[in-house]
């Protein structure tokens, strides 16, 4: 593709958190953005030139967003895959593309990709009924960790079986959908990996984040991470993979098991700039945001190299409240999303730590 000129208009499906960091750096370098959602105020649609309000199926409102953009991407990565080949259909440029959406979609197809690869992942089962549960449980063994094949973040539609007893409740628990059995992965940290590529098919990676999750939702990243140097290149090495795997354009994040012999496995891929990434925006002079904007627009991919160790901390809910004294910090940034009510568990914004030079 020819890099966008300055002033293009770029269309965002999605109008959470993550769509208002990406229009921020977007308006940043001149583009122009129009965000796509379902809801009226949101915190993309507060910071950009135009919003539309709007299902992610509705046919009208995509070509007229169509009509509006010069490229289309994505913040949130259950727009339906559909959607994103209606737009291509229409002659709008797409990226990432629907067929990378599909893939990372699925939790199966996902796992079944990364293996195809060359990736380490669990062992896991496509479960579709009661007793292919039972039986892949007897299999896998106990504990396992059993996922809706779609739609589940943030630890929801997800449900550990720790004795073959309780695999009619769990099944039942998760609405007796299409789901994978996990085998349980006894790691020793969580990382991730926040990459990008271009439309040339240059790659940039990101310096890796150790990840902490509380209650399923991530708490704090701290990057870049202490972890040795091999770890660091198989990490690097993945994220290639998957990148080229994928033939993607855009930024990804690889969520990742480190286990007690240094190999590692990977766990998710979020086909979108991610909050483990958040970290780059105070950490490196080309944010992750930044970055998924220069590689969908055809520009060259922005340095990523870490200027700083940061520690990300998420503000959820309640959180938000302390603002006064997180905004009196000293080497602290504070990031509010503009969001109106804080209720429990809700991401709020975030604050960005400079733990040392
Ligand atoms: P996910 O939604 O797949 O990212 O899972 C949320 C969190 O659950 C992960 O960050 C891990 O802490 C934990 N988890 C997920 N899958 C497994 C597994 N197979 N074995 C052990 N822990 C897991």
């Amino acid at each position: 593709m020819q890099a966008l000129g300055l002033g293009a208009t770029i269309g965002i499906l999605g109008d959470g958190q993550l769509g208002r960091m990406l229009s921020q750096a977007a308006s940043r370098l001149g583009f122009k953005v129009v965000t796509f959602g379902p809801d009226k105020e949101s915190p993309a649609a507060q910071v950009s030139l135009a919003s539309k309000v709007a299902a992610y199926s509705d046919e009208e409102a995509l070509r007229r967003l169509a009509e509006r953009c010069d490229v289309i991407t994505f913040e949130f990565e259950n727009v339906p895959a559909a959607s994103l080949d209606f737009l291509t259909g229409l002659g709008a440029v797409v990226a990432p593309s629907s067929k990378a959406l599909r893939i990372t979609q699925d939790r199966v197809l996902e796992k079944t990709f990364a293996r195809e690869q060359g990736i380490g992942t669990v062992d896991f089962r496509a479960i579709d009924s009661l007793d292919n549960l039972s039986a892949a449980g007897a299999e896998l063994g106990v504990p396992s960790l059993l996922k809706t094949r779609r739609e589940g973040y943030d630890g929801k539609g997800q449900v550990w079986i720790r004795s073959i007893d309780e695999v009619p409740a769990a099944f039942a628990g998760l609405g007796g959908r299409p789901s994978i059995l996990e085998a349980k992965a006894d790691f020793t940290r969580e990382i991730s990996v926040v990459a990008a590529r271009g439309w040339d098919g240059a790659v940039r990676t990101f310096p890796i984040g150790e990840n902490h999750h509380v209650g399923g939702i991530l708490s704090t990243t701290l990057a870049p991470a202490q972890i040795d140097a091999a770890v660091v290149a198989q990490a690097h090495d993945i994220a290639r993979k998957v990148l080229e795997g994928l033939d993607y354009v855009g930024v990804l994040a690889v969520e990742l098991f480190v286990l007690p012999d240094g190999g590692i496995l990977l766990n998710e891929i979020a086909p979108r700039v991610h909050n483990s990434g958040h970290w780059t925006q105070d950490g490196c002079l080309c944010d992750q945001f930044e970055q998924h904007v220069r590689a969908v627009a055809g520009w060259p991919l922005g340095d990523t190299a870490a200027l700083h160790t940061i520690e990300m901390t998420n503000l959820l809910g309640p959180d938000i409240l302390a603002w006064p004294d997180l905004a009196a910090e000293p080497r602290a940034r504070l990031y509010v999303y503009g969001k109106d009510d804080p209720r429990p568990g809700r991401k709020m914004g975030h604050i960005n730590r400079i733990v040392s030079k």
